[in-house]
């Protein structure tokens, strides 16, 4: 089936998406894409609010066609889902992401990485032996590893989606709910998943000190995350207002253009460097 949510938040049936020729273009794309290494990732820097320590990276899919440009990751991950490639995509954001991990290791850098799942990797019962094998391929402890979950991608099939996440955490990797405020049952359902950590989503942060209903909304969930034992990080700062007010409110980590943008990996120890030298 192929749904999409339109601007009401309805969902609607669009079966000429399936056959139209830029879809069909990017399934065959994508599929060639896997096997000729046009698919890498980006990392964008996290760090304490507090005192600005990097403690590690989100990865962000990237993908480079010769003819067609960047595709935005916005519109190939939902291609990918709908036509099978997703569970060969994630295995390769996994396998860059650990080795980027195991590097920097080596270069006396203990850093994290966050790997977004879509809906489908979800519902993936080879999933967890795929992170099992890859932590391990790559020597690199299971907590350094963070998967992002949606809490529309936990909706779409909860009770399995539930026990995956608990075979995932049985492994010692980190949970974190992404883009955290924009699904309807946050409150309810934050109880029942194994997450230790929750996502702001950008939409109320990065006009943050101009609007005093985001700054309500920011503020609830930097104390339910402290209530509840669990990390806050805040995506989309921007400004350094926004670090500022962040900071006074407790919150643990941010991401965002203010502290870097995304990367190729090589370039983050790089990155690094000039920090520390600054
Ligand atoms: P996301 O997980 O919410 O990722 C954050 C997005 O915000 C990224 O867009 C990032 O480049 C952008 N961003 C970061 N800092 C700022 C900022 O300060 N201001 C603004 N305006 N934007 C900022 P990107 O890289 O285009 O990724 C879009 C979405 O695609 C991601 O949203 C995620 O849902 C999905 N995605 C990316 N990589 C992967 C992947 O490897 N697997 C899966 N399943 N989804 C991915
Ligand atoms: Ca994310
Ligand atoms: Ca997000
Ligand atoms: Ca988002």
């Amino acid at each position: 089936h192929d749904a999409k949510v339109s601007a009401k938040g309805l969902r609607i049936y669009e079966p000429e998406l399936e056959t139209s020729p830029r879809r069909v273009t990017l399934v065959a794309e994508l599929r060639a894409a896997l096997n000729n290494g046009e698919i890498a990732v980006h990392v964008q820097p996290k760090a304490g609010l507090a005192d600005g320590t990097v403690t590690g990276a989100e990865a962000l899919v990237r993908w480079e066609h010769p003819e067609l440009g960047r595709v935005s990751p916005d519109e190939f991950i939902p291609v990918a889902e709908r036509s099978g490639l997703i569970g060969p995509l994630t295995t390769r954001v996994l396998d860059l992401s650990l080795a980027a991990v195991a590097g920097w290791r080596s270069a006396g850098h203990d850093l994290g990485i966050a790997v977004n799942l879509s809906t489908r990797s979800l519902h993936d019962a080879d999933l967890v032996d795929e992170v099992a094998r890859l932590l391990r391929r790559h020597d690199v402890p299971a907590d350094r590893l963070t998967l992002e979950v949606t809490e529309g991608s936990v909706m779409a099939d909860p009770a399995r989606a539930v026990a995956l996440l608990h075979q995932l955490r049985d492994l010692g990797v980190r949970l974190s709910v992404d883009d955290f405020g924009t699904g309807y049952s946050s409150l309810s359902y934050l109880k029942r998943l194994p997450v230790q950590e929750v996502k702001i989503d950008r939409s109320f942060v990065t006009g943050l000190t101009e609007d005093g209903e985001d700054v309500a909304i920011v503020r609830t969930i930097v104390d339910l995350g402290r209530h509840l034992g669990l990390q806050v990080v805040a995506e989309g700062v921007e400004e350094r207002s926004t670090w500022e007010l962040l900071a006074s409110m407790g919150c643990d980590l941010a991401q965002g253009w203010y502290l870097g943008r995304p990367m190729p990996i090589g370039e983050l120890v790089p990155w690094l460097r000039t920090r520390e030298r600054a």
